[in-house]
């Protein structure tokens, strides 16, 4: 017997048909004797359809309002599936994310999982058999008891936070993929599906733009060491033998469980960047102070910087990229510290893409991004700007060429099909 973590999706309880398709592959884990916490999300649109309300009744709205919205979402997707299971003879509950506790902080729309009492679930798993489905992307702040919400994507951080809380054998993200690939399927048709990926190799891919598990899940899973495992749940429920090998899916473990390294893993890629250049800044100390500290007392993160030698000793230009939902904001505080800055004019540009490569090989690799420069130069792509770590690369580039970006990357590290 095994306690798992099911984690279901938007599309894959988009309606009532679909939460029968995932009722039907919970029961056959409990009928296979494991004990099952099951983690929803909303129905797919709804969320959006929900902040898209938020936004119409005021633009500026309180986040503690905005939160008590937009968890409602959840709410439903999780009273139909335990209607769904009773009515197959299954026994189930919901519960909300208040109602578990699943304390939080208090950043409403972005709060982080302090702590879960996963004790109440565990005794209904030994006294009633009884299936927990939980709201997932919600929780609630302990001392104002107010609703809070996770952060877009954020079911899968409530799932693998609830694992990790019930101490499961594995945590299960049923989606509408069948596992992780070397990068959007959606965009290369030839990308590969992984069998295994380190979650250092996730959490690279995650932030740089595969939006397939959300960043925190990935940070939680790392810590309390949680068995990710990424599956479809369009597979048929019936086809699938719970004692036998698990259908495809990509495992996210540790490094050390992975036996073929390879140099790339993954390229993703992400437009939700916007560019922002400095023309004729003074060469001189103190200058970045005095652009990035109005930034960051801002709470505007900064991603790329590059910075030109200068050519004449006295001015030179400086770039950086800010989230594009911040674009607005950034080009108005720099605009605002002009004077302070001295500088002559800004080029922005919203029409930029983040194009990242990902590998933990190229720690003992050298040569890797030079080969990229090579390949995009001959497809006359420009780079804007480049950051490098250990383990990726990111190259900013002109949005239109994305895509043949991504696909000439996926060719040239061989990880077409
Ligand atoms: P869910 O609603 O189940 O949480 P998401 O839409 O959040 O699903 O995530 C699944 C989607 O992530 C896929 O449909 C796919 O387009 C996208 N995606 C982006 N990068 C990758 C990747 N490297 N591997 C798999 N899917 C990816
Ligand atoms: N429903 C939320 C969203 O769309 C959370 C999730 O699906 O993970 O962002
Ligand atoms: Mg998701």
């Amino acid at each position: 017997m095994s306690r798992l973590v099911m984690k279901f999706g938007g599309s894959s309880v988009a309606d009532i048909e679909r939460i029968r398709n995932v009722a039907r592959h919970v029961k056959r884990e409990v009928d296979a004797g494991h004990e099952v916490a099951v983690v929803v999300s909303a129905m797919s649109g709804k969320t959006n359809e929900l902040v898209g309300w938020c936004r119409d009744a005021a633009p500026l709205h309180d986040a503690r309002e905005y939160d008590a919205v937009v968890a409602s979402g959840e709410q439903v997707t999780a009273g139909l599936l335990a209607i769904t299971l009773e009515g197959m003879g299954v026994n189930a509950r919901s519960w909300q994310g208040w109602q578990l506790p699943i304390y939080t902080s208090n950043a409403h729309a972005s709060a982080r999982i302090e702590d879960i009492n996963g004790a109440e679930l565990i005794k209904r798993f030994k006294e009633r058999k009884e299936v927990a489905v939980v709201t997932g992307f919600q929780g609630m702040h302990k001392a104002t008891g107010r609703i809070t919400t996770l952060g877009r994507g954020g079911s899968d951080t409530s799932a693998v936070a609830i694992a990790a809380a019930i101490k499961a054998d594995r945590c299960d993200i049923y989606t509408d993929v069948d596992g992780v690939y070397t990068t959007d399927p959606r965009v290369v048709p030839r990308a590969n599906r992984m069998e295994k990926i380190a979650f250092e190799e996730m959490l690279e891919m995650a932030s740089l733009g595969a939006k397939v598990m959300q960043v925190r899940s990935i940070e939680l899973a790392m810590v309390h060491n949680v068995r990710v495992f990424v599956r479809s749940s369009f597979d048929k429920p019936e086809d699938i033998d719970p004692h036998l090998n698990q259908p495809p899916g990509t495992l996210i473990c540790d490094e050390s469980e992975i036996m073929e390294q390879q140099v790339v893993t993954g390229i993703a890629f992400s437009k939700d960047e916007a560019q922002i250049s400095i023309r004729h800044v003074p060469d001189k100390p103190g200058v970045a102070a005095a652009i990035f500290g109005p930034l960051a007392e801002n709470n505007i993160n900064v991603d790329m910087i590059v910075q030109n030698v200068s050519a004449d000793g006295k001015t030179t230009d400086l770039t950086f990229t800010v989230p594009a939902a911040d674009y607005v904001r950034a080009n108005d505080v720099i605009v605002k510290s002009k004077d302070a800055i001295g500088y002559d004019h800004l080029d922005s540009s919203t029409d930029v893409a983040k194009v990242s490569v990902i590998g933990i090989g190229m720690r003992s690799h050298a040569g890797v991004a030079a080969s990229a420069f090579k390949a995009l130069s001959e497809k006359q792509i420009n780079i804007r700007a480049i950051t490098t770590s250990e383990i990726k690369f990111s190259l900013l580039i002109d949005a239109a060429y994305t895509e043949l970006a991504v696909r000439t990357l996926h060719s040239l590290y061989g990880l077409d099909k």
